[in-house]
């Protein structure tokens, strides 16, 4: 019997539960399918680098497997509704009668794998799910009421206590294949795959920011938890140190698994997940924050279809100025670190977690412009643009969601600046125009500076924005809505 394992968000061959299944429970062979869907992928609001980054790390994962004796068709679909249709297909001419995947948590994508069960059961197609995007499982960590959690604090607590009792090694990458698939098979493989291809070839080229490949994800790992780690607490909200790890990206392809960074973790950490070395303990926490958001993703689909986690804040009255958001997304507020953020954003693809809390914050309050935007905008231009932390970071710092930053918090940008970026080191590295200012003139330049500089003045003038923020949140809010949050 052959396999037939289906990739998604998870292309990786190490610790890899549903290939690791089909491996253990091989007859005739394994063979792997991952779908392009482009069209689904624009809808998602997806950038185009991600897209390309999305199918270099597929022809990865192809020659990866392909050392296993493991043939990988990438396929083209329009709609997550095509790859079912197609997957159909394949299964049919193949006569496979098992399938495997890793379950992923979206609304759509969920509707998807329903869909698919269904046709599988009527098929009588063994189908195999597996969790691999989260340590725990969502649904797994609950209060004592049985309720998901909606505070952190108290979830990372029981989050702990469950993944000391089931964290065990990852799953080490499967010896190669010995069973080749047949030869009729191959020839239909073949087929299909120059089929798909000549409508809708993969153009892939290396990013040279983010290389694709799970030898790289490892690389990162290590050299972040032997050379960084250590530090991570003290210097980890400085952009300019370049402290975290940057494995966003490679979590988000599938590249490397959320078990296998806390593994390492664990492993430079005397085995604890918190009560060991500060640096080690902080970065554990924050692989918990992105286990929260994926439990609470589950337990609230209203949070993939753009709803706020809290209600009343629907009432927020954002203000619909398309003149503010442009400067915002192109990086002219005149606030010297928000600009440098989004200058980060545009050209890496990447933005320090400081900054994202700062630029959203900014965007929220400073400018009242409904998260969703920012969000969205993000969402198109983050490598490792994921909706379950999009959404938990933007809600966060709207104060519209699960354990968001008090309304009434409102980052000063400039003072955020002094702070973390003292010298204006990161702001010069965005805006080498500011490069003449001495350092304590870079995160608020004078009028005549702007000018000289060539630098815009501010969109907004901090007192008012944040007033204005003030009494738009305060006809929402109380003040009891303070609660436990990611920003120390
Ligand atoms: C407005 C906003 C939007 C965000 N959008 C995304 C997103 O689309 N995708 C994404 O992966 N993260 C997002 N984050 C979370 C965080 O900023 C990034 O995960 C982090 O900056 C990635 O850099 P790193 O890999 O160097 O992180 P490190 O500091 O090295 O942390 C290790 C890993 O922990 C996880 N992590 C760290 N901080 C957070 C956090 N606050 N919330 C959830 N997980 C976290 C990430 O998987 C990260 O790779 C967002 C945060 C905010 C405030």
């Amino acid at each position: 019997m052959t396999q037939l394992v289906w990739f998604r968000s998870d292309l990786r061959t190490r610790d890899n539960p549903a290939l690791w299944h089909a491996c253990k429970h091989i007859e005739e062979g394994v063979v792997g399918v991952v779908f392009v869907t482009r069209q689904q992928w624009l809808q998602h609001g997806l950038g185009e680098r991600k897209i390309q980054l999305l199918e270099n790390a597929m022809l990865a994962l192809k020659s990866e497997l392909a050392s296993l004796n493991i043939p990988l068709l990438i396929l083209p679909a329009n709609t997550f509704a095509d790859c079912n249709q197609t997957l159909q297909r394949l299964i049919i001419q193949l006569d496979i009668r098992s399938v495997s995947f890793n379950i992923e948590y979206e609304v759509n994508e969920r509707r998807r794998d329903i869909e698919f069960g269904r046709w599988c059961r009527e098929q009588q197609v063994e189908l195999y799910k597996f969790h691999d995007q989260c340590v725990v499982p969502p649904g797994e960590v609950r209060t004592k009421q049985g309720q998901p959690f909606k505070v952190f604090t108290p979830f990372k607590r029981a989050w702990i206590q469950q993944a000391e009792d089931i964290m065990a090694a990852p799953l080490p990458q499967p010896g190669p294949c010995e069973k080749n698939i047949q030869a009729p098979l191959i020839a239909l493989i073949n087929a299909q795959a120059s089929l798909s291809l000549n409508t809708d070839p993969i153009t892939a080229s290396a990013d040279p920011l983010w290389p694709v490949s799970e030898e790289e994800a490892h690389l990162r790992l290590n050299n972040f938890a032997y050379e960084r780690g250590i530090d991570y607490k003290k210097l980890r909200d400085f952009p300019a140190e370049d402290m975290t790890s940057r494995l966003s990206v490679y979590l988000s392809l599938g590249l490397i698994s959320a078990r296998q960074c806390l593994h390492v973790a664990l492993d430079r950490n005397n085995g604890l997940f918190s009560g060991g070395k500060p640096g080690f303990d902080c970065w554990i926490s924050e692989l918990i924050w992105r286990e929260f958001y994926r439990h609470l993703l589950v337990a609230f689909p209203q949070l993939c279809k753009h709803k706020a986690f809290k209600p009343e804040t629907e009432q927020v009255c954002w203000r619909d100025s398309e003149a503010d958001f442009q400067a915002w997304c192109e990086g002219r507020t005149g606030y010297p670190i928000v600009d440098a953020a989004q200058k980060q954003l545009l050209q890496e693809g990447w933005m320090h977690n400081r900054l994202r809390m700062i630029s959203a914050m900014f965007l929220t309050k400073h400018l009242l412009i409904d998260w969703r935007k920012g969000e969205a905008f993000f969402n198109k231009w983050l490598l490792d643009a994921d909706l379950a932390s999009n959404n938990g970071g933007w809600q966060w710092s709207a104060s519209t969601g699960a354990d968001g930053v008090p309304y009434f918090r409102i980052f000063n940008p400039t003072t955020q600046s002094q702070r973390f970026d003292a010298e204006g080191q990161f702001i010069v590295r965005y805006l080498p125009e500011l490069t003449p200012l001495p350092a304590a003139a870079r995160h608020q330049p004078d009028s005549l500076q702007r000018q000289r500089c060539g630098y815009p003045q501010a969109v907004v003038e901090h007192k008012f924005a944040r007033q204005r923020a003030l009494d738009a949140f305060k006809q929402t809010l109380t003040a009891a809505d303070a609660g436990d949050n990611n920003d120390e």
